[in-house]
């Protein structure tokens, strides 16, 4: 499990992340759902090392994480706008992070063909990202996300840049193939259909703190405050 205690957040005088407690169940898919600024990116980036705590702990099984580097954490991120390098191809890409980490050629290969082909971009290699469509540049940062083999998968609104369409198509995609996988995954979203269509489990959040965690039916039909119940669709 990652166990999440006590996490807080300034920037400035500014309170972001109230204490945030929270435990994520292996291999499940957590949604962190709430509105614009309420912190949701801030706590996937604290999570990532990307941004430090100002206190707290988070622990990966027994590995307590806050104080190692974003590359020994074993978690890999996805983000809004396809961080792809547009003048590498799509293989390369897919590679960048096992060559960082020195793994061998024959693995590289192994990884890169077997998450290109889960994705649906093996026919799209030898490409340059930089001249693929939006989606498929997506696909190409899950598919470099996923070769990693991380214990944690983050994402940050990863779909939020497509078009309705291909939202819904890619959502369908994503769910079949991590319910497949041993990936924790937790996923960023401010979008309350997507929440319910994906998650094992949602933390809904308001103003930098968990106003609920529950599976997605509880939290629709028992909503823990009024926020909750309004947010999600379900007024009291
Ligand atoms: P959105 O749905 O719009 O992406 P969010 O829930 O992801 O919102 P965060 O990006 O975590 O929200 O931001 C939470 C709050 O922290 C916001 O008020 C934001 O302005 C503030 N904030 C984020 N990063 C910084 C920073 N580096 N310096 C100062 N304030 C910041
Ligand atoms: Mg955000």
């Amino acid at each position: 499990a990652i166990q999440i205690s006590a996490v807080r957040k300034q920037f400035g005088k500014q309170e972001i992340l109230k204490s945030i407690d929270l435990e994520i169940r292996d291999k499940e898919f957590t949604v962190l759902l709430g509105p614009s600024g309420c912190g949701k990116s801030t706590l996937l980036r604290i999570i990532a090392g990307l941004e430090y705590e100002s206190s707290g702990s988070i622990r990966i099984g027994e590995r307590e994480i806050t104080s190692l580097a974003p590359r020994d954490r074993r978690i890999a991120m996805v983000f809004q706008n396809y961080a792809v390098f547009p003048h590498m191809t799509v293989a390369e890409n897919i590679a960048f992070g096992l060559r960082v980490r020195k793994d061998s050629e024959a693995h590289i290969q192994r990884k890169v063909k077997e998450t290109a082909e889960l994705m649906h971009i093996e026919d799209r290699l030898d490409h340059y990202s930089g001249q693929l469509s939006g989606g498929q540049r997506q696909r190409v940062a899950v598919a470099r996300a996923l070769a990693m083999e991380p214990e944690v998968l983050l994402m940050d609104e990863p779909l939020s840049n497509l078009d309705a369409l291909l939202r819904l198509e890619m959502r369908a995609e994503l769910k079949t193939i991590l319910a497949a996988s041993d990936t924790t995954t937790i996923y960023v979203t401010h979008d309350q259909v997507e929440a319910m269509s994906l998650a094992d489990r949602i933390a809904v959040m308001k103003g930098g703190q968990i106003e609920q965690y529950a599976p997605p039916s509880e939290i629709y039909h028992y909503p823990a405050t009024e926020f909750v119940g309004s947010f999600i669709g379900n007024p009291p």
